[in-house]
């Protein structure tokens, strides 16, 4: 269990923002610090909200503050009550406690609104019935300032006209805006006159019909801060340019307290994506089992794994807080990962890939009862306690991997006329091979020699390895599922090609036929065990008492095994090699502290003028430094907007295929201009096809040029959208697997991915995941599917 007074011993408060609010505290400015952690609804806790959580709950711990949950919920469209539940869930796990401090931004849409009217009142806001286009046109570049629209003078009584007309529902979609009067020419794009409110006529999860005005991010988020009295507002730097508009509307609110916003890197790991939109691709397109398969970033996917959550905090307090990006490589999570469990484990006997031994110089069951040999929990050098009864028969399983009938120099495990110790028990010896007609190993003959028994001999003999076991009659049959990572690149999501092009098709390994000692069949889902030389596994929520399930959550060190069969002198050894572990673990936290404190490579003063601009054009902070580096994209980037591109969608496009492209000739000699990409990003928008057609039809464009919706109709690329034709395809989908079909209306709902998948595949990706899942909703839901 973790205290308070546990996170402040183990955190030397040495970052920026520990020091910001220590100093903050020390000057008398707050007398207590209240910090919150704001997710949006929209998708399961991954990694990088963990450093989130642990960084506004640790901070609030560890100054004896509070800190809020609060669901950062003005967005109708993508959010449900799963996530909200899912998220607290989560945070729960992770050890931390909002006590009563759960709050809604929805919950504030009243107040909210009467601060909107607050700024019309005081001729901060108006009404602007300019449409979205326009708007952005009407803003002006970087290098121009932008225009006044036309609707910018009307007077205070019409904005507050319409603006209550704009609540009580009288017009569509996109008729009108509020808009905060600031500075058409600030450098800050986002002052020119931010939109504060748009209409939605959506149903929200928790207000309903409600209102069919939203606030949006840079008004919500500040204010809702505000009402709640948060003094330290964290957020990732991609805010760092929202963070004048943030005070402005503070400023010009009747709130009673003053938050500030202050930035810090987020979390980036290698061999994975911490991106919600990403992470629901997955999902819904059936590449991994849901939100909470082992493999998946998110903290239930973890939880699912095995990893225990202290660990997520030691490698969140090991990666510390910095001002500048970084990746932090994967290996660091599941070091940390194997830091918990070595210490909290219980070690246990399993055979994953089994091969029967009969010891023929040993008692039959018939003859005597098994042998009982006491077998301790933990290792000499771990503090843990306990031991448990292992029975020891004459026919025993052993890994197939420990025996070689041709074994290489250096081999100490077992092999003919050769002997071996087996784990707590005797030194055996192997006598003879048995095998089937096609020549594969089925069974060893051995002999033990009885006066081995604990391992050690009573002539001094040498025996140099130690290998594991499980009793034949006594253990138990478990599924074990081997994991490895999920994508083989270090950056899946980074790259040219769509992130699930680099998924890892290795990293899901089922062995049905395992073998573990007796007793675990008590053990309950998310229970964790080391299998001595095998790695740390853990109970998984498919497991029953008659049905095994465990996975495999981390590998063991490299080191492990080694010293393991290097005999028991080896195991002496151990201590001083784990005492060494530690030192080196040390270095390397030290190490990565280090790293993520220096300084990614400086811009030339050019290139600081062009990110700036970049940043002010809408690009992220990262993407931004990205162009500048890259005149001709950047400038390409652009006119992509001038041509009404949205920023951060025409960012991807132009970084990872535009780049692509620009790799091999100047931008005079592509195929196609701005305006033919902006066209295809439209095209994607407003779901004429999905981004997976676009790739297709951005190869044809950079090939042979032309119009992109000449391609779209020539290639019949046109998303379907058309339910006839998609419900055809569920329907011969859901006809050609009946298994299936059976199995996820018998409550295998997991499935539902699996059938997405192969509806996408149908479809020749044509086709709208949302879209395709509901399809299946109903047709598998009402019955009449089933063909
Ligand atoms: P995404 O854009 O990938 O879906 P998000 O930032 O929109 O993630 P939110 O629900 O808004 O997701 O995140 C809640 C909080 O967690 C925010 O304060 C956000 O800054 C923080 N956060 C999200 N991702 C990371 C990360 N990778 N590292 C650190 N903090 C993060
Ligand atoms: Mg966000």
């Amino acid at each position: 269990m973790t205290s308070a007074n546990d996170a402040t011993d183990r955190n030397s408060g040495t970052d920026f923002l520990r020091d910001i609010v220590r100093e903050d505290l020390h000057s008398g400015k707050h007398r207590r610090v209240m910090t919150r952690f704001p997710p949006e609804p929209n998708g399961y806790p991954h990694i990088g909200h963990a450093k989130s959580i642990c960084l506004n709950f640790g901070i609030a711990e560890e100054f004896d503050g509070v800190c809020n949950l609060r669901f950062d919920d003005t967005n109708p469209e993508t959010e449900d009550m799963e996530y909200v539940e899912a998220i607290q869930r989560d945070v729960r796990w992770l050890g931390f406690d909002w006590q009563d401090r759960l709050f809604f931004a929805s919950d504030y849409f009243e107040d909210l609104y009467r601060q909107a009217v607050h700024l019309i009142e005081t001729d901060k806001a108006y009404v602007d019935s300019l449409d979205e286009e326009e708007i952005r046109e009407y803003r002006g570049t970087i290098s121009e300032p932008g225009r006044p629209s036309p609707y910018r003078d009307r007077s205070v009584e019409e904005n507050l006209d319409l603006f209550a007309r704009m609540r009580a529902g009288e017009f569509e979609d996109g008729a009108h805006v509020l808009r905060a009067k600031i500075d058409l020419a600030a450098d800050n794009m986002l002052m020119r006159d931010p939109v504060l409110y748009r209409i939605r006529k959506q149903s929200h999860y928790r207000t309903g019909d409600d209102w069919c005005i939203y606030p949006l991010y840079d008004f919500t988020h500040c204010l809702s801060d505000a009402f709640e009295g948060i003094t330290h507002s964290f957020c990732t730097l991609e805010f760092e340019n929202n963070r004048e508009l943030y005070d402005w509307v503070i400023e010009h609110s009747t709130v009673p307290t003053r938050p500030r916003q202050y930035e810090f890197a987020r979390l980036n790991v290698s061999y994975t994506i911490t991106s919600k939109r990403k992470l629901l691709q997955l999902v819904q397109e059936g590449f991994v089992s849901g939100w909470d398969d082992p493999r998946m970033p998110t903290l239930s996917g973890l939880r699912r794994r095995g990893v225990p959550p202290r660990a997520i905090r030691d490698f969140c307090d090991r990666i510390g807080v910095a001002k500048t990006h970084n990746v932090i490589d994967y290996a660091q999570l599941e070091f940390a990962i194997r830091d918990v469990l070595n210490r909290e484990a219980p070690r246990v006997l399993a055979v994953l890939r089994p091969l029967k031994v009969v010891i023929e110089n040993y008692p039959t069951a018939e003859t005597d009862p098994p042998e009982w040999l006491e077998a301790d929990y933990f290792p000499h050098d771990v503090p843990g306690e306990g031991s448990r009864p292992l029975p020891f028969t004459r026919e025993i399983y052993i890994e197939r991997d420990d025996f070689e009938e041709d074994p290489p120099p250096g081999y100490f495990r077992l092999a003919p006329d050769r002997e071996v110790r087996l784990r707590y028990a005797y030194v055996i010896r192997c006598t003879g091979v048995i095998k089937d007609d096609a020549g594969e190993i089925v069974e060893l003959r051995c002999s033990y020699d009885p006066d081995t028994r604990g391992g050690r001999t009573a002539d001094g003999r040498k025996v140099q390895g130690t290998i594991h076991w499980v009793s034949a009659a006594h253990s138990l049959p478990a599924e074990v599922r081997l994991y490895d990572r999920l994508f083989v690149h270090e950056d899946p999501g980074g790259q040219d090609e769509d992130f699930s092009t680099f998924l890892n098709p290795e990293s899901l390994e089922t062995l049905s036929d395992c073998r573990v000692e007796p007793g675990l069949d008590e053990a309950v889902a998310g229970d964790r065990f080391q299998f001595e030389r095998q790695g740390y596994f853990a109970v998984d929520s498919d497991s029953s008492s008659d049905r095994l399930v465990f996975n495999r959550t981390v590998t063991l060190r490299d080191t492990w095994a080694k010293l393991v069969d290097a005999g028991e002198a080896a195991e002496r050894r151990a201590a001083a090699a784990a005492k060494a572990e530690r030192k080196a673990a040390a270095k390397e936290r030290q190490r990565q502290a280090s790293l993520a404190a220096t300084e990614t490579p400086r811009l030339t003063a050019e290139e600081e003028v062009a990110r700036e601009r970049y940043r002010g054009l809408g690009a992220a902070d990262q993407d931004a430094r990205l162009l500048a580096q890259r005149p001709d994209l950047g400038e390409f980037w652009a006119q992509v907007l001038e041509a009404g591109a949205d920023p951060e969608n025409a960012v991807r496009w132009v970084v990872n295929e535009v780049g692509r492209e620009l790799k091999e000739r100047e931008v005079s000699e592509l195929a196609f201009g701005a305006a033919e990409l902006a066209e295809l990003l439209a095209l994607v928008g407003d779901g004429t096809i999905t981004t997976r057609a676009a790739k297709e039809v951005f190869a044809e464009l950079a090939g042979a040029g032309g119009r992109p919706l000449d391609i779209v109709r020539a290639k019949g690329l046109e998303q379907l959208d058309d339910d006839g034709e998609l419900t055809t395809i569920v329907d011969t989908v859901l006809r050609d697997h009946p298994g299936q079909v059976t199995a996820f209306r018998g409550g295998k709902t997991a499935l539902m991915g699996f059938f997405v998948g192969q509806v996408m595949k149908a479809s020749g990706g044509r086709a709208d995941p949302r879209r395709v899942r509901e399809l299946l909703g109903q047709q598998l839901g009402d019955g009449s599917g089933d063909g």
